[in-house]
């Protein structure tokens, strides 16, 4: 039998699922209120004094907020009469979620969690991070940090140390990055390839972030290798074009020989569009060679200044395109009219010391915001998605709500999934109970592990 979960007592439910009643706009707030989830999904949601279970081992005040949705999805508006049919259907609740056994037996009743009036969010969706790869640049930042010029390679030298790293090494980090993520609340999460930009390295990259994600990207178009832009076919002629062919020819090889090894294990493909790494005509060969090969497209564009990236995304009908921190306004319009997300990474400007983005702008013109943490070892070495909130929240001209819905609702759909992201009948159980009373705290209280309970897929996330 799956484990049955009743969490109940919640001050402060986000649901994402906006409904006549609640409040906080797309955010859809509850108060006073209970989710029932059975095995990994949630199969009720609505006020704590109306849960449809004979048991209640919690005294829950009543609620002020009577309304909830019902397994099927319907918005229940309850009355004194409605209220007892419900009761009554509550046996047969589980033969409409389609789990009851044959023999019509009561399912078991549920362990039930008291949330003492705290804030429940739905999971954080990351729908952006490259965890796998070897060492890190501490030094880098510090002399970043120090106003130094620093000479080691940036990404080269991630690239040098995850080649040199075992499989073994890689995925006892990446495991030790997944335990990170889920008790900061992050119950989604894509990992991105790009340190190893060879056939086997990349392979190996996204076949170890496969062992713990479905949303795996292939960016071997992450930068141009050493051993590409070092070679003596592309320098000895001395033409300023010359990077520009050692970036030809290894986006031939991304696009031919890496990307067949690589799809079997990857549901995407990125790019990073920009100068001194891939111009818009390269890496809309990768794209469209991803695309030919049952990959949905991402794409790295305009962080750091103004490009092509946003418009190439657009027109490929990527899912998302993510940095976003230099736009025109042609580039604002052009994602206001598409459904290609526009993801913003604040870890990266708080960083490396550059302009944030303007969220502010983005939402004013009806463009769909998440937020992610960008998670690598060079420009933005956070996995904590409430950090990622706070900082928009100061610094992007975001609320607090918006910044909260980005981060769940957005981050899921720039991954285009239903499944999560919000708190409803038939999503995924993925909640995590806030140590506040408020989703407000998550930037009010900037830094403060608040972080009180997580359930991915129904289950207890263990700290
Ligand atoms: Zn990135």
């Amino acid at each position: 039998m799956p484990r049955r979960t009743l969490v109940t007592n919640i001050g402060e439910l986000v649901t994402n699922d906006p409904q006549p009643g609640r409040e906080g706009g797309p955010l859809g707030i509850l108060r006073d209120a209970a989710v029932l989830f059975d095995g990994d999904r949630i199969v009720w949601v609505g006020a704590a004094s109306d849960t449809p279970e004979p048991h209640r081992s919690v005294d829950v005040r009543p609620s002020s907020h009577p309304y909830g949705a019902n397994i099927d999805g319907s918005p229940a508006h309850e009355s004194a009469a409605h209220e007892s049919a419900r009761h009554e259907s509550a046996a047969r609740e589980p033969a409409r979620s389609g789990r009851a056994d044959a023999s019509g037996a009561t399912p078991p009743e549920p362990e039930v969690v008291d949330a003492g009036g705290r804030a429940v969010i739905p999971g954080f969706v990351d729908s952006h991070t490259h965890l796998v790869f070897g060492g890190d640049r501490a030094e880098e930042f510090a002399a970043r940090m120090s106003g130094r010029a620093y000479e080691a390679g940036g990404i080269r030298s991630t690239v040098a140390a995850t080649r040199a790293a075992s499989e073994d090494e890689l995925r006892a980090r990446l495991a030790a990055f997944v335990v990170e993520l889920r008790t900061q609340g992050t119950t989604t999460f894509e990992i991105k390839s790009g340190y190893g930009l060879s056939v086997a390295d990349e392979e190996r990259l996204v076949r170890l972030a496969r062992e713990v994600t479905d949303e795996v990207t292939f960016l071997g178009a992450h930068v141009v290798p050493a051993e590409f832009r070092d070679d003596p076919r592309f320098r000895d002629a001395g033409t300023p074009d010359a990077a520009d062919r050692a970036a030809d020819a290894y986006v031939d090889l991304v696009v031919g020989e890496m990307l067949a090894a690589c799809a079997p294990h990857a549901h995407w493909v990125d790019a990073f569009c920009e100068r001194g790494a891939f111009t818009p005509e390269q890496s809309r060969r990768v794209l469209e060679a991803g695309a030919a090969a049952g990959l949905g497209v991402r794409v790295h564009g305009n962080q750091l200044g103004a490009g092509e990236g946003v418009r190439l995304a657009v027109e490929l009908g990527a899912a998302s395109v993510d940095h976003c921190t230099y736009l025109s306004d042609a580039d604002v319009a052009a994602l206001a009219a598409s459904s290609t997300v526009a993801t913003l990474l604040p870890g990266v400007e708080f960083s490396t010391r550059q302009p944030y983005p303007d969220a502010r702008r983005l939402l004013d013109a009806g463009v769909t915001v998440a937020l992610a943490s960008d998670c690598n070892p060079g420009s933005s070495f956070t996995s904590s998605m409430a950090f990622c909130v706070a900082v928009a929240v100061r610094d992007m001209g975001m609320t607090p709500a918006e910044a909260l819905w980005a981060a769940t609702a957005g981050g899921a759909a720039a991954l285009r999934r239903a499944d999560v992201g919000a708190i409803r009948p038939g999503t995924r159980a993925d909640l995590v109970e806030l140590d506040a009373p408020s989703h407000v705290h998550l930037a009010y209280r900037p830094g403060v592990p608040l972080v009180r309970r997580v359930w991915a897929a129904g289950e207890p996330v263990a700290d």
